[in-house]
């Protein structure tokens, strides 16, 4: 399984790997022979039916160089292996990118369906990607965290995805390499970032367990031959002595020359580019995102006094007018459903949110393809609130579900810290992004034109640009739950969705400003707290993260930008033709792609 939002993992910082040097020659040859098959058609749609060999010769030759990721999106052909990172990696990882992209300029890019052209954009900035990773991002150099094997173990002994035999083999398998792995890992390393070295070192001996515990515990209950057994035992202790020395490397590394977690300018402008893939630049949204600060703080300002009165009665107004506006979010917070009835309340907003959705004829939803809601999977646990799961490309059930947490077990306090939080308003926009028409519409659509490069190499931007899209959508539309009557927002709902929009807009402010202006921790928490009202944990979570994630943050307000300014667009090109439904489906139906290529296929 994998999840939107932030558990979005950046697979490409992983590395995948390529055990066997036969997968290497097997790799040339498909990708030759795909060529070839290209060459040799003549019709119409040649370029089509070549463009689809091709890919999916590439996605399975990608796999051998990157086993981690096709286990964690459920391809487990490849889970006993573990990619040694050496120079002769490196040197093969090039060779893949080489002749990629000499297979790419064979096809006719004018002659290839939509669907074909931007699977070929994403494969072509996935090969870019790869090349900036290892020549000029080398996370592999200065963080420690990329060799942080913790979450591919655990999944092949916690997923119940085959036999327990079969996935310890596995297991057993991939262990075999960990003493060249982690020997290449002490080679690679040089002046790592003392805060992400930090935090590598807490997550690799919490990953001890997974080996002397976890495994060991399998062993018991599994049937096998004992001596297989026996080497199976040995073979994990000696695997927690090796992790055990790579921690102790780590622990000597000399933190007055360590490398300084924030990216600089020049890395960010480009991992911008590859990972984000929007035709502005961080400057521009930058920029933009100021500017939207600006205008929710004008417009916040208005409701606050307006609503002032209502809620406040002759209480005398604070003068600062974020303070003002504080008061007012804070009074709103108020209103929220009991802890016992939290998960109740999500469930029970779907329909409704269905139903607006229908009478506004805001876009098609399939009647076949009900959201399933479930509760919360074991392994997320005290994760309350709602999320959804997509499948892997590769997973057999092939389900998308609904997860909904309770707050079953949580302290009084905390409980209630977190239902002011997910208060009346937020949680029905919580709904809109994950689910209706956020996320799980958007994942619908993208299901109708099936596209394994898509599922593998999907743009996060446009899709958490879609769900944020959806939120101010639905608000314009009017929709103003409870009251099924209402015909526009109500002044209080508005002024709860810009707070929430301030949040994503203030997580691009922050995420450009540290790593790329040398934004420092008490600025960064005056701007969350103070500028965008958030509770003093929230925002010290949101400073952990962007230490040590970068360019992920801006993704959200990125990619809301990108379809907002299209829909606009758009709107003026089709005149009297524009409808919203007829853009949310035109735009959805082009797949998990940039926003930037399919706006230049829907302005064509
Ligand atoms: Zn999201
Ligand atoms: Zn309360």
């Amino acid at each position: 399984m994998y999840f939107f939002d932030w558990e979005i993992l950046i697979f490409t910082e992983q590395f995948l790997c390529m055990q066997h040097i036969k997968y290497f020659w097997l790799a040339i040859l498909l990708v030759f022979s795909a060529c070839k098959q290209k060459s040799e058609g003549n019709k119409g749609d040649s370029q089509d039916v070549a463009f689809n060999t091709y890919k999916e010769g590439f996605i399975n030759d990608l796999w051998n160089y990157y086993p981690d990721w096709a286990t964690s999106i459920g391809n487990h052909t490849h889970d006993g292996d573990l990619v040694i990172p050496d120079t002769l990696f490196f040197e093969r990882e090039m060779m893949f990118v080489l002749i990629n992209r000499d297979s790419l300029q064979q096809f006719d890019l004018s002659k290839l369906s939509d669907n074909n052209k931007t699977d070929y954009y994403l494969i072509k900035n996935h090969l870019d990607y790869i090349e900036f990773a290892q020549k000029e991002l080398k996370t592999y150099v200065w963080d420690p965290g990329f060799y942080n094997l913790g979450s591919s173990f655990s999944y092949i002994l916690a997923e119940n995805y085959d036999a327990l035999p079969k996935r310890m083999a596995s297991f057993f398998q991939k262990m075999g390499n960990l003493e060249k792995y982690y020997y290449a890992a002490k080679t690679n390393i040089k002046n790592p970032s003392p805060l992400h070295t930090e935090l590598a070192i807490g997550q690799i001996e919490a990953t001890y367990s997974i080996f002397e515990k976890d495994f060991l515990d399998s062993l018991k209950v599994v049937t096998l031959p004992e001596t297989l057994k026996q080497d199976m035992r040995k073979r994990a202790l000696e695997s927690v002595k090796i992790m055990k020395d790579f921690v102790s490397f780590l622990k000597k590394q000399d933190k007055s020359t360590g490398r300084d977690f924030r990216l600089g300018k020049e890395l960010y402008d480009k991992k911008f580019k590859y990972e984000i893939q929007s035709k502005y630049t961080p400057e521009q949204i930058y920029d933009s995102a100021v500017a939207r600060k600006a205008f929710l703080h004008a417009e916040m300002g208005k409701l606050a006094n307006q609503l002032w009165p209502k809620y406040m009665g002759n209480a005398p107004k604070p003068t600062d007018q974020l303070e003002l506006i504080r008061r007012v979010i804070d009074t709103l917070s108020l209103q929220h459903v009991a802890a016992d009835s939290f998960k109740y309340a999500i469930e029970q907003q779907l329909p409704e949110l269905t139903a607006f959705i229908k009478a506004k004829d805001l876009l098609y939803l399939d009647p076949n393809k009900p959201l399933k809601v479930r509760d919360e999977p074991g392994y997320m646990a005290g994760v309350a609130g709602a999320s959804m799961s997509s499948p892997g490309p590769y997973e057999k059930n092939g389900k998308a579900y609904y997860n909904v947490g309770t707050l079953e077990g949580w302290s009084k306090a905390d409980a209630e810290s977190y239902l002011r939080e997910y208060n009346h308003y937020i949680l029905q926009i919580l709904n809109i992004h994950e689910a209706l028409p956020g996320h799980y519409v958007q994942l619908v659509y993208s299901n109708k034109a099936p596209s394994i490069v898509k599922s593998v190499l999907q743009n996060g931007t446009m899709i958490e640009g879609w769900a944020v899209y959806s939120e101010l959508m639905m608000m314009e539309n009017g929709y103003s739950n409870p009251d099924p009557n209402a015909t526009t927002t109500t002044p209080e709902f508005w002024l709860m969705y810009y707070k929430w929009n301030l949040r994503t807009t203030c997580n691009t402010i922050l995420d450009i400003s540290v790593h790329t202006k040398n934004m420092s921790e008490t600025d960064a928490l005056d701007l969350l707290m103070r500028e965008a009202f958030q509770q003093r944990s929230e925002a010290e979570g949101k400073w952990h993260r962007v230490q040590v994630t970068n360019v992920q943050l801006c993704s959200y307000y990125t990619g809301f930008k990108e379809i907002y300014d299209l829909r606009e667009a758009w709107k003026a090109k089709q005149g009297d033709k524009y409808t919203l439904k007829s853009f949310n489906e035109t735009f959805l139906g082009y797949g998990s792609a940039p926003v930037k290529y399919i706006g230049e296929l829907m302005m064509k």
